[in-house]
């Protein structure tokens, strides 16, 4: 096993990209699907069935962990791996994003940002320099930079101005990082939807050198559209030897986009989220298992599906413990649609490597054009 961080690239197909990111606890394949466990728990998951799905690697959330049950806790128990249970990697992000979208009464200033907890209202202290001790207490195998990510709507100044500074942090993120064997450390691009600002930031990372970048800044409401128009050339301004991150992406037909455009790890909440609000995931797009044409369906949510949901579970059974808030509901539910997310991506590894992913991304977008199944 290897004591190292170091991402191998293995094939192309046009911009969409096929590796290997091995690190001391295990190797990621991408394009990589993260799951989310925002609270130490991929919630309604054990942490061996999410690795059952095919996971590599989940996301822990610093903001989350850093208020409860606190990073130090954490770290006084072993380490965020050993307290959750789970033995492969862990990525955290650096809560810059979620102090801006989750805390109250924020200040923000070249140091950091001041704010009060959305838990119990007390004040916290956020820097490049405490978030990168806050990952190390947590043990995360990928720490991601403390960065900024603007408010929109933001001119295009303000996005200038702010990308400037995630800049400066960046350097401070690096510099308090230190050097970490098997660690990674990922700078962020941001720039918003300006070409020239996001070659800017990818240069400026690049000088500070790490070992991955992610693609900051999107998903945050401006559109598949605008997020493809960036993706279109964002990666190309980032190294080809290191690996590139798009967070918080995204519903499946993003993910193959954003593939597509040479993107090789996500996270998103969406399938363990919409897993516990009766939403399910397949081949042949979204279903509302809510929907009273399935209280009468014996048949499962996807005949092809092989995991525990559909091959024990009636749509009849998932309707009725949806009404009936049953927690297997969520259970059943998340189980499938992150199996269905790392089919996605082995599937697109697949195809990447044996140089069919236009065959592969257009029999996607062919069988969600067909619907979900006829009602009964
Ligand atoms: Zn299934």
């Amino acid at each position: 096993m290897t004591t190292r961080f170091n991402f191998t690239l293995q094939a192309t197909d046009g911009a969409a990209r096929t590796g290997v990111i091995d690190t001391p606890r295990g190797a990621i394949r991408t394009p990589a699907f993260m799951p989310v466990g925002t609270a130490a728990t991929v919630k309604a998951m054990l942490p061996e069935s999410v690795a059952a799905t095919g996971a590599d690697i989940l996301l822990g959330n610093t903001y989350h962990l850093m208020l409860r049950p606190t990073a130090e806790r954490i770290a006084r128990l072993g380490g965020l791996h050993r307290f959750m249970n789970w033995s492969k990697p862990i990525l955290t992000d650096s809560g810059g994003f979620q102090v801006m979208s989750l805390a109250g009464l924020r200040k923000l200033t070249e140091e950091g940002v001041t704010f009060s907890s959305h838990v119990d209202g007390s004040k916290h202290h956020l820097t490049p320099e405490r978030s990168m001790e806050i990952q190390r207490l947590l043990g995360s195998d990928i720490v991601m930079c403390f960065d900024e990510c603007p408010a929109l709507p933001a001119t295009e100044a303000e996005v200038a101005a702010s990308m400037r500074m995630s800049m400066r942090w960046a350097e401070r993120s690096r510099d308090a990082f230190g050097d970490r064997p098997g660690h990674a450390l990922f700078g962020i691009m941001q720039g918003g939807v300006t070409r020239d600002l996001r070659e800017e930031s990818a240069q400026a990372l690049q000088a500070i050198g790490f070992d991955g970048y992610a693609v900051g800044g999107l998903a945050v409401g401006e559109g598949q559209e605008a997020m493809f128009g960036v993706l279109d050339y964002a990666p190309g301004f980032l190294p080809v030897d290191k690996p590139r991150y798009l967070m918080g992406v995204g519903k499946p037909d993003d993910i193959v986009g954003a593939v597509q455009r040479g993107i090789d790890m996500m996270d998103c909440v969406l399938p363990s989220r919409s897993g516990r609000t009766g939403q399910a995931w397949t081949p042949r797009g979204q279903v509302n298992i809510k929907n009273a044409r399935h209280q009468d369906d014996p048949r499962p949510l996807d005949e092809d599906c092989t995991c525990p949901c559909c091959t024990g579970y009636s749509r009849a059974y998932l309707h009725h413990v949806f009404r009936a808030r049953e927690m297997i509901s969520g259970m059943l539910l998340t189980w499938h649609n992150l199996h269905y997310y790392q089919q996605l991506m082995a599937g697109l590894r697949e195809a990447i490597a044996a140089g069919r992913l236009d065959d592969f991304v257009a029999d996607f977008h062919a069988r969600r054009a067909e619907g979900d199944i006829e009602p009964i």
